[in-house]
């Protein structure tokens, strides 16, 4: 038996804290409570958690930042959950470093449905990282297992989510894909089916490893099909 996976949920409104909180722990997950951004960080400075669950407006401060500060030190999941329907495109595709949202009020059948997808994935991504951990293109070095990719040498900062898609697409180099085959493989579920985020992380992804992002020689946009990462051996 594997351990239990951690759980923290960083709200305030203490209803939702504690139906969540017992939802998931019938789920079989180890879950961990925060009304603050002061008692997350308490937390997370003794416990490396699997997923996250944070709400944007919290009494001591604004979740965007925090997601920001995690998304610089880990590459934990990260799922948001806000009230503020009309913000959220903007916060996923902005590249804060979240990885899903959910908008209040939610389903509780519908959040563990996304918590199971996500952590599966990062574990099947664990499972291909042992066999063969680090792969180079040129100038880009990716390191599977630590989630890592170096350009000419330097370490580049990548949420997990520009990780996986980059790293999607250099384990099927030369293929084409298209927007929504890209986001099956790398998001997993329809529910968050925005095909503009593709984009968005393309030019992310460009501009973090193209030494001229716009006229690319890794990742190519094939017009009117969708894009493929370019590697002749
Ligand atoms: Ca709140």
């Amino acid at each position: 038996m594997n351990p239990p996976k951690k759980i923290i949920i960083i709200e305030d409104e203490k209803d939702i804290i504690f139906i969540t909180k017992n939802f998931l722990i019938t789920q079989g997950y180890e879950v961990y409570t925060a009304r603050s951004l002061k008692e997350a960080k308490d937390i997370l400075n003794s416990t490396e958690p699997d997923f996250v669950i944070l709400d944007l407006m919290l009494p001591d401060g604004d979740g965007i930042e925090f997601c920001q500060s995690l998304r610089e030190k880990s590459n934990v999941t990260i799922l948001i959950l806000s009230a503020r329907a009309n913000d959220i495109d903007k916060i996923l595709g902005l590249g804060f470093g979240a990885d899903d949202y959910m908008t209040k009020p939610f389903s509780l059948n519908e959040l563990a449905a996304r918590i199971q997808a996500h952590l599966r994935r990062m574990d099947r991504l664990a499972e291909t990282v042992k066999k063969d951990e680090i792969i180079s293109f040129g100038k880009i070095k990716i390191d599977k297992k630590a989630y890592s990719v170096w350009v000419d040498g330097e370490l580049i900062m990548m949420p997990a989510k520009e990780f996986e898609l980059l790293h999607f697409m250099t384990e099927h180099k030369n293929q084409v894909f298209t927007k929504s085959q890209l986001l099956d493989a790398v998001w997993g579920y329809e529910a968050y089916g925005d095909e503009n985020t593709i984009a968005v992380y393309m030019n992310r992804l460009r501009d973090k490893i193209e030494e001229n992002p716009s006229q690319p020689i890794y990742i190519k946009t094939v017009w009117g099909v969708g894009y493929k990462f370019s590697w002749k051996e």
